[in-house]
């Protein structure tokens, strides 16, 4: 592989790695780290991401549980499932799938969560000592992210970072953990004027604006280190031959599957330009559920007094 490219599957690997130690370390005190879910409703992909969440708690030898409640589940009840779970001692960490079907209020539903047990790390609790810089549990995708540049040498300290994106779960969270690692930090969204200018600062650019190719190649400066979080799903064949000229491979699997991933950067126009850049699939979406993983037993542990 280009060795440009940042592979988050191999991050992810390494972090998933360390999480089993810890979890064979918590064993010998007679500690199991338990992530619960809450699934509410009958989404296809909600039930594919839980699905997932609960199997790698299994490998690294954790302990899950998944609650499914009915799509037409009113507030309270999802509210009183929740405040069960916090009440559970053997529950360390509890994760409400998004989204919630729109008749419940979400901010309502993940304000009840236990702080302590919030491995998504979206309680504003959680939210106010991120931005403090004291963070407890943060947010899996930016928190990996950090952890893929750490791990590959890139330095953040003094370069400036630009983040495409203003959103609680990404944007916001990754421009703060990229403060706190002492970047000088441009937050960019759908009003920002004149983004290509902005953007083409960044020494560090992050897009997580979840619009298709978005980032192309007038909008990176030469030698940036490119990282894109998006994730879209092609299902239009003209869309993958404009995107993957020439891409045999992905052409191969678009006829296989009848769809690829792409994400918010132009891959295939922008990596010429890049230092390093992140491919989708296999760059920062395999980094947040390793980082889940982590967030547990980070709860665990300290929840549990280890
Ligand atoms: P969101 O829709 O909540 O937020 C998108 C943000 O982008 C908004 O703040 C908006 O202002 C900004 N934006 C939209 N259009 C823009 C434009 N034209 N120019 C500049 N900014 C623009 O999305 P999100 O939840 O933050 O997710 C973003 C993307 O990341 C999505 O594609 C999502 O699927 C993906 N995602 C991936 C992972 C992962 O594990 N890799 C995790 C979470 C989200």
């Amino acid at each position: 592989m280009d060795d440009r490219i940042l592979d988050g599957k191999k991050v992810a690997a390494a972090i998933r790695g360390e999480v089993a130690g810890r979890v064979a370390e918590l064993g010998k005190r007679g500690v199991v780290p338990r992530l619960d879910a809450v699934l509410v409703g009958d989404d296809p992909a909600s039930r594919v991401y839980v699905g997932s969440k609960a199997r790698t708690c299994a490998k690294l030898g954790m302990a899950s549980e998944t609650h499914h409640l009915s799509g037409d589940a009113p507030q309270e009840e999802v509210e009183a499932l929740v405040d069960r779970l916090n009440a559970d001692p053997e529950v360390d960490g509890i994760l409400v799938q998004l989204p919630l079907p729109d008749h419940l209020d979400t901010h309502a539903v993940l304000d009840r969560i236990d702080p302590a047990k919030d491995v998504d790390g979206f309680h504003p609790v959680n939210t106010g000592l991120l931005q403090q810089g004291r963070p407890a549990l943060v947010p899996c995708t930016p928190a990996g992210i950090m952890e893929m540049l750490r791990r590959e040498g890139i330095p953040i300290e003094g370069r400036r970072a630009v983040v495409v994106g203003r959103s609680d779960i990404v944007g916001k969270p990754m421009a703060m953990l990229l403060l706190h690692a002492h970047a000088t930090v441009t937050l960019c969204h759908s009003r920002t004027r004149d983004l290509a200018g902005v953007t083409r600062e960044a020494d560090i650019l992050v897009a997580a604006a979840g619009r298709l190719a978005i980032i192309g190649p007038e909008h990176v400066k030469e030698g940036a280190v490119v990282i894109d979080v998006g994730i879209h799903r092609i299902t239009d064949r003209s869309e993958v031959e404009r995107l993957f000229p020439g891409d045999a491979a992905r052409m191969e699997r678009f006829e296989s599957k009848g769809s690829v991933l792409a994400g918010d950067v132009d891959f295939v126009r922008v990596a010429p330009l890049a230092s390093r850049i992140t491919p989708v699939p296999g760059g920062v979406g395999p980094l947040t559920i390793a980082m889940l993983m982590a967030n547990t037993v980070r709860a665990a542990a300290a929840r549990r007094g280890h």
